[in-house]
């Protein structure tokens, strides 16, 4: 069994007279990604400061890696936006964070980590001349210096290109995969989370509405095509053998099925239905999310009543 290294029992934070945070209990295994999924102010950002020690929780509690040898510097975090040394070279900042750390400067490793980063130890050039991308891999770098066991990140890729997106998610897939740090990771872009969480909890509202695995996700997935025709409701009538079909307007349909192309295709032609498009549709994720949001809602609705 894998060790527990994040344990939150009810953890509740209130700003204003509202939970921000409310009853959060949840658990981390080591050696997993995972994805703190939710809107805005969903609470995910306050959760990972609670976490971090920079709030304290009005009730309930949490453990970081219970049960493992802690040392003090077994967890990082990039939470707040990084504090980075704006006239020094980004191998003089990781230095700098050696000494805050207390812990001896090890060269190679602060070269490795640079590198791991797509950073350059050899430059000089001041963090102030960085673009964004570059000021995130450093503050990846920077919590990397004590070699923690465990990542706490808020929305790491906020305002980053689609480069720096999937640079940031080869780095924490290297770190996982190939010195088996465990990450935390909150983000609301559920196409780029999904590529990289090995599961997810989904907060809405302060609440931790769901917990789901990357292989639950691709188990439960079905089949979605996205069809456009000239002929909705002939194409409803004709792919209705093949699963459930959902109008989505005059001329597109959502089919839900396990069928090939080919036999949709087929079967329209018979029924002489002309189409323009046919995509597969559906993210994993973003299904999930979207189905607990609905069944939350029109749970309270019922409550409400
Ligand atoms: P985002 O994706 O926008 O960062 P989030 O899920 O991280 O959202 P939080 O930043 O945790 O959400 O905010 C949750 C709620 O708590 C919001 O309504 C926010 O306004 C409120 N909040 C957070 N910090 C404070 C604070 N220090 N004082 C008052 N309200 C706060």
């Amino acid at each position: 069994m894998s060790d527990i290294v994040i344990s939150t029992t009810n953890l509740t934070k209130s700003y204003n007279g509202v939970r921000v945070v409310d009853n959060v209990t949840l658990t981390v295994n080591s050696g997993a990604i995972v994805g703190l999924v939710g809107k805005n102010g969903a609470g995910k950002t306050t959760l990972l400061r609670l976490l971090t020690g920079l709030v304290k929780p009005d009730s309930g509690s949490f453990e970081l890696m219970s049960g493992v040898a802690r040392n003090s510097t077994d967890v990082a975090a990039i939470v707040e936006s990084p504090s980075l040394y704006n006239n020094l070279s980004a191998v003089e900042n990781l230095q700098i964070q050696c000494k805050l750390l207390g812990i001896k400067e090890d060269f190679n490793y602060l070269n490795q980590t640079l590198g791991l980063v797509g950073l350059n130890s050899q430059n000089r050039r001041k963090v102030k001349n960085y673009s964004l991308g570059m000021r995130q891999r450093l503050a990846i770098a920077m919590a990397l210096v004590g070699k923690p066991k465990l990542l706490l990140l808020d929305e790491p890729t906020n305002g980053l290109d689609p480069d720096g997106i999937r640079q940031m998610r080869e780095i924490l897939t290297t770190l996982n995969r190939e010195q088996g740090v465990t990450v935390l990771v909150s983000s609301h872009i559920l196409s780029e989370l999904s590529k990289l969480a090995t599961e997810y909890y989904i907060m809405e509202k302060g609440k931790v509405l769901k917990h789901v695995t990357a292989e639950e996700l691709e188990e439960n997935q079905g089949n979605s095509y996205r069809i456009s025709v000239n002929n909705a409701e002939a194409a409803e009538a004709v792919l209705a053998k093949l699963g459930r079909v959902v109008r989505v307007g005059s001329a597109q349909i959502e089919l839900f099925a396990d069928a090939s192309v080919t036999q949709i295709l087929l079967l329209l032609a018979e029924a002489d239905v002309i189409v323009s498009g046919i995509t597969r549709s559906g993210d994993a994720l973003e299904d999930f999310y979207v189905k607990t949001l609905r069944e939350t809602e029109s749970q309270n609705k019922g409550g409400a009543q």
